[in-house]
């Protein structure tokens, strides 16, 4: 617990938000680690990203809450699991636990089965109904990516590219991809690691027109919850950002910060994303 009490809990959470329950194990090139750091005059940006994490977990609540989706995953720490029940009883949800993963430093690709004493989280689904939370935890059991993605909302195609990719490249940002990219700010999944998303669906293309409307709709509830901060998000999301990834360091670094993170190692040739917003 100590090392990830430098996080805010919602980074942890927003992270493996990322990982299956059933990911495959791969160990890290690159000791796990995050790091975000602001610009001269930009430091408020730091306090703004935290804002955004927070923003993005009450959105993945909600989204289920309000009906736009059937399932979502949440994580919760055994210290707090009896007021987090008691708010899911009260607004008529369902919790179904999964698997206990022991927290982690920085960004999480895979989940960690915890050690007899070590402090761990649970994951699971959050459902309206009991039957969806079970439909869940069954997909789950037999490795349904496909019935996984139907549950959380995530178009078909998103969840196809993640079911291909993932196996492959653990951190798989448009795999095919490098140089000037263009893209929707709902798709923007660049800045992912350090809390702002538009949604938790890793997506098969910046212009997948289906992810976009996905975020289009998480954004409308982040309006509701936090206005501002969904308008820092959404600018955020829409200015130009370096993605550059080389032996298993990704740097992400946009007008306010300088953002690094471990990644899939990429040995021989480094890769770059440079993000451009289009509309
Ligand atoms: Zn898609």
């Amino acid at each position: 617990m100590a090392d990830t009490q430098t996080l805010p809990d919602t980074a942890v959470a927003a992270a493996a938000s990322d990982a299956p329950a059933n990911a495959v194990r791969t160990e890290s090139f690159v000791t796990p680690f995050v790091r975000t750091m602001p610009k001269q005059g930009h430091e408020e940006w730091m306090i703004k990203l935290h804002k955004m994490s927070v923003l993005l977990n009450r959105a993945e609540y909600e989204t289920v809450k309000l009906g736009l989706r059937k399932a979502a995953v949440i994580h919760i720490d055994p210290q707090e699991f009896d007021t987090k029940l008691l708010q899911i009883n009260s607004d008529n949800l369902v919790f179904t636990p999964i698997l206990k993963s022991a927290y982690y430093v920085g960004y999480a690709h895979q989940h960690k089965t915890p050690q007899p004493g070590e402090p761990f989280y649970w994951y699971g689904a959050l459902t309206k109904t009991r039957e969806d939370g079970l439909l869940f935890k069954e997909a789950e059991d037999r490795h349904d990516h496909l019935a996984i993605g139907e549950l959380l909302g995530y178009p078909a195609c998103c969840t196809e590219y993640f079911k291909k990719s993932f196996p492959i490249n653990y951190d798989p940002v448009w795999i095919d991809r490098e140089g000037v990219v263009k893209g929707y700010p709902e798709n923007n999944i660049l800045l992912r690691y350090f809390g702002a998303r538009m949604s938790t669906c890793i997506n098969c293309s910046p212009a997948c027109q289906a992810v976009r409307e996905v975020g289009k709709r998480w954004f409308s509830v982040m309006k509701k919850l936090d206005p501002a901060t969904a308008d820092d998000l959404m600018q955020i999301l829409s200015n130009p950002v370096k993605w550059d990834s080389y032996h298993g360091v990704v740097q992400v670094e946009n007008a306010h910060l300088v953002c690094l993170t471990h990644t899939f190692p990429y040995i021989e040739k480094r890769r770059v994303i440079l993000w451009q917003c289009q509309n």
